[in-house]
């Protein structure tokens, strides 16, 4: 059976080697920007929501390539701050924003507040576009709240202010090999190895009966 491409709109290497490993199994040929020389596209990130963006991304390289494309957008979502930093997460702290900046901003933005009302989200959200232009979204949610003060020293972006419900350890505590199976992004990209299992199942479905 022939291949399908897939095309990641994602030149970060960790996600490229995370979504390959999941999909490993599948008979797909992944490739990502880099390979195409694509990732100089620049595209505004406009959208009001992790979808709308993950949509934009992935629209952006779908006229481009022969195959299927998929883009993520990823945020976390704090209640007591009505879902902020948001889709504005990795540019909370301005356009100079450092991971340091960000977690300072969201700290002095919960001062004073009880453990009660530090509840959040990360959500991640991975736009696929089919080869008939078909869009389909597929969301990872994990739960959790904002500590009062960094912990641990793993991971990136608010990791070491992010508590897991159910762990009662930041990300950056509890480390890649068990983020990687309760995050918001492996439950997301979880969900997108059913759905492109379908997608195969289906093609492979109607090759046959076509013959
Ligand atoms: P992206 O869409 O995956 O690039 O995520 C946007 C921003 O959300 C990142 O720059 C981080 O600030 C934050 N973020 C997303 N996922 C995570 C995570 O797993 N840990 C910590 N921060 C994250």
């Amino acid at each position: 059976m022939d291949k399908k491409r897939l095309l990641l709109a994602t030149g970060n290497i960790n996600k490229i080697e995370e979504i390959k490993d999941i999909l490993k199994d599948l008979p797909l040929e992944i490739l990502s920007v880099k390979d195409l020389g694509l990732e100089r596209i620049e595209v505004e990130e406009d959208g009001e929501t992790l979808e709308e963006n993950a949509i934009i991304k992935a629209k952006s390289l779908a006229d481009k390539f022969e195959g299927m494309v998929i883009a993520d957008d990823s945020g976390l979502f704090v209640e007591y701050l009505n879902g902020e930093p948001g889709i504005y997460s990795a540019r909370y702290a301005g356009i100079d924003a450092t991971d340091e900046k960000n977690n300072n901003k969201l700290l002095n933005k919960l001062k004073g507040i009880p453990l009660d009302k530090r509840k959040a989200y990360f959500k991640t959200v991975i736009a696929l576009i089919m080869e008939n232009g078909e869009i389909t979204t597929l969301t990872g949610i994990c739960e959790g709240y904002i500590g009062f003060e960094p912990k641990g020293n793993k991971g990136f972006g608010y990791d070491p202010l992010f508590i897991v419900t159910g762990y009662d350890k930041t990300f950056a505590e509890l480390g890649e090999e068990v983020k990687n199976k309760i995050s918001h992004r492996a439950k997301a990209l979880e969900k997108l190895k059913i759905k492109m299992k379908k997608i195969l199942e289906d093609d492979g479905n109607e090759n046959s009966s076509s013959k």
